[in-house]
């Protein structure tokens, strides 16, 4: 494996558009279909020694057989993406085009963070060690979802046909945190941040409705001004903030390795949590987020004319649901936030967080061995993860279930996920490779 040749093939499937829409009526299946055909073309060795099975019309799952199948190991990712106009972008986000050299080399696309550069790695990785003669002591699936960013049916799909098989992964890695910098106050050393749990999500539907009329002749109080009234109150009373046993045992990891002050709070979490809570709260939104249920008000619809007030006002809220806290608490925290009984409060659909996975045994102690190895100097700590993956299902048939993508992540590029100009180093792309390469030596 030449590292031109694995990015030419990163590349490739970069370029393959497997757009996911939550109205699946929208999906170009064929993409996903010609997605499928062209891993079996650029990974050979993978699909010749491998069994494969398709699940839910369009995910993979690869099993390749070690010396013994006690604790084995599912790897996974999922392919399909979200979608991109080529509005804003600097590269257009289906062409894999290249930028830059040396240390400065990088790779545009949509999917390069998000997920295919797990993909792609991963199968690198696979391949090369095949072709080393490289026999795994334990099993490894390696997982490959179709659907992660819309319906995630897939996902339950793969454990149903794990489980009827009797698989109990010792270790299950999914995408999730990443290797980061300057993102905690105090600490100088790059930081691998392993989603060991990850926050639980609900969408509520505050629903006002009023006789209408014509616009003419309002009343003091319609549907829409309700309605924001509503959402005004809503956004001035976030939910409490509040520590995780998983954010606490972070702190712990992290005050070892944190300098001055702001170390000594770490290490002396027990007196410190107060004003800890309040730094992270007011140090930009991903440290919030990790420490609250968060909630955002994604959409608005009210009004079938300019001329004519709204007979109904709806307002959809996204609630990301910290680990602990209940869909009925979630609920009624947005009900007294309101306070206001003409606004309805539904509960549209709604899964607490999953459970917290072990840091013991062997699933973490490879993984964190492997992560100490391919990037040394960096410290590795539990965290919540704020976005949903699919792993979360896996947490049904395994306590090892981890959320990390062996990358490393500037704040730049993590803003770019799911949003424009999507982007990853070369030389993190073949790092990520050589983590797996690594990762299933060590399995
Ligand atoms: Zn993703």
């Amino acid at each position: 494996m030449t590292p031109k040749a694995a990015v030419a093939r990163f590349q490739a499937l970069l370029r393959i558009p497997t757009i996911s829409y939550p109205d699946e009526s929208l999906i170009d299946w064929a993409e996903f279909d010609r997605f499928i055909a062209t891993l079996a073309e650029l990974y050979p060795q993978v699909h010749a020694r491998l069994d494969r099975d398709i699940v839910a019309g369009h995910s993979l799952v690869f099993r390749w057989p070690g010396r013994s199948d006690t604790e084995p190991a599912v790897l996974m990712a999922h392919y399909d993406v979200v979608p991109a106009t080529d509005f804003g972008w600097k590269h257009p986000p289906f062409a894999a085009e290249i930028s830059g050299r040396g240390a400065d080399e990088v790779i545009w696309g949509r999917g390069t963070l998000d997920n295919k550069g797990s993909v792609a790695s991963m199968l690198e990785a696979v391949e090369s060690q095949l072709t080393a003669g490289l026999v795994p002591r334990q099993d490894i699936y390696l997982v490959f979802t179709h659907n992660e960013e819309s319906a995630g049916n897939a996902a339950p799909a793969v454990v149903d046909l794990l489980e009827s098989r009797g698989v109990r992964p010792a270790l299950v890695l999914d995408e999730g945190g990443a290797v980061v910098e300057g993102v905690f106050p105090g600490v100088d050393s790059p930081v691998a941040v392993v989603g060991v749990t990850e926050k639980g999500q609900a969408d509520l539907r505050l629903v006002v409705e009023e006789q209408g009329g014509h616009a003419s002749t309002p009343p003091k109080t319609t549907a829409t001004v309700r309605l924001a009234k509503a959402i005004l109150r809503l956004n001035e009373h976030p939910f409490p903030a509040r520590f995780s046993d998983t954010a606490i045992e972070m702190f712990r990891t992290l005050g070892d390795h944190a300098t001055g002050r702001i170390g000594w709070a770490f290490r002396h979490i027990g007196l410190t949590r107060g004003v800890l809570l309040r730094v992270m709260a007011n140090s930009g939104n991903e440290l919030n987020a990790m420490v609250r249920t968060t909630q955002a008000v994604t959409v608005l619809t009210a009004g079938q004319a300019p001329n004519a007030l709204a007979e109904r006002a709806e307002a959809n809220v996204n609630i990301r649901i910290a680990v602990g806290m209940s869909i009925e608490q979630v609920v009624a925290h947005v009900q007294r936030a309101i306070g206001d009984e003409q606004v309805h409060v539904e509960l549209v659909h709604g899964t607490p967080a999953p459970p917290t996975s072990l840091l013991s045994g062997i699933g973490w102690e490879v993984l964190r061995s492997t992560v100490e190895a391919t990037y040394p100097g960096t410290i590795v700590t539990p965290y919540v993860q704020n976005g949903a993956t699919d792993s979360r299902h896996f947490t049904r048939i395994s306590r090892g279930v981890y959320r990390f993508s062996p990358f490393e992540m500037s704040k730049d590029e993590r803003d770019t996920l799911h949003a424009k100009n999507e982007r990853m180093h070369v030389a993190t792309f073949l790092r990520g490779i050589e983590f797996y390469k690594a990762l299933v030596a060590a399995l």
